[in-house]
């Protein structure tokens, strides 16, 4: 399966910022043997679009609604309408601030998926659930409940980010991350048959150009969901490099 290497600029970046985004995208665009994209905030991505060219720009969440009366929200569609190809959904930061349930994550998946983009769908434990050693099952239990019935196939990606190593710089036990990218494959092919084969498994979790060779190495890890080491093409670089 190719790597699949992806961005994620959350609440950053202005207009001063487009240069960036075209430097990265030239970087990442040496690395044939690697998909990759960049989610950046919604109010750039139709410039985002014009200054990198073929490279995929993502947007960052999604409405679950195509339209409607939802105060300062934005659609799968807009999204989809402003250039966007790709969308991130259930990230543990709009899971705990906009405490979004598995049920709205699961419909912004249907949605995304119905105005054509890819999504990723982000699942993950809290530290206090590691430490009670329920990881396995809240991580399941979110893989069950929030990813839709047409999962199947190439336009979904699963990303496990343990809340506890997002933007902490403390990085997840290798031995860690194989045991739940297996059984997340496992609960992918238990409900999808083949189909659950073909759905990557990216890890996301203060990945840099120091870990990501081994991280990526990790058995059932296709790819990864970079925050901070995503913002210059200076830190994104090695990163691909190692994908
Ligand atoms: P960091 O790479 O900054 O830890 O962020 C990870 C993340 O949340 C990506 O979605």
């Amino acid at each position: 399966m190719r790597k699949f290497i992806v961005g994620n600029w959350k609440m950053n970046g202005t207009s001063n910022d487009l240069d960036e985004i075209a430097a990265i995208s030239a970087v990442a665009q040496l690395y044939t043997l690697v998909d990759s994209a960049l989610c950046v905030p919604a109010t750039l991505i139709t410039r985002a679009v014009t200054a990198v060219g073929a490279f995929p720009i993502g947007g960052q969440d999604c409405h679950m609604q195509r339209a409607g009366a939802h105060m300062g929200c934005v659609s799968a569609d807009m999204l989809s309408d402003a250039g966007a190809v790709l969308t991130i959904i259930g990230h543990s930061e709009r899971r705990a601030a906009q405490h979004e349930r598995d049920a709205d994550i699961r419909a912004k998946a249907e949605a995304a998926k119905a105005a054509g983009l890819q999504a990723i769908l982000c699942v993950g434990e809290t530290l206090e659930e590691r430490e009670a050693g329920k990881a396995l099952d809240i991580v399941l239990g979110q893989v069950a409940h929030s990813l839709p019935e047409a999962a199947a196939g190439a336009w979904l990606s699963v990303a496990y980010e343990p809340v506890w190593a997002i933007g902490t710089g403390r990085v997840a036990e290798p031995s860690d991350v194989a045991d739940m990218h297996a059984a997340i494959r496992a609960a992918l092919v238990a409900r999808y048959g083949p189909e659950g084969e073909k759905i990557r498994i990216l890890y996301g979790g203060s990945m840099n150009g120091d870990n990501a060779a081994q991280l990526l190495a990790v058995p059932n890890v296709d790819g990864g969901l970079i925050g901070g080491a995503s913002l210059t093409a200076a830190k994104f670089q090695p990163i691909l490099v190692a994908a």
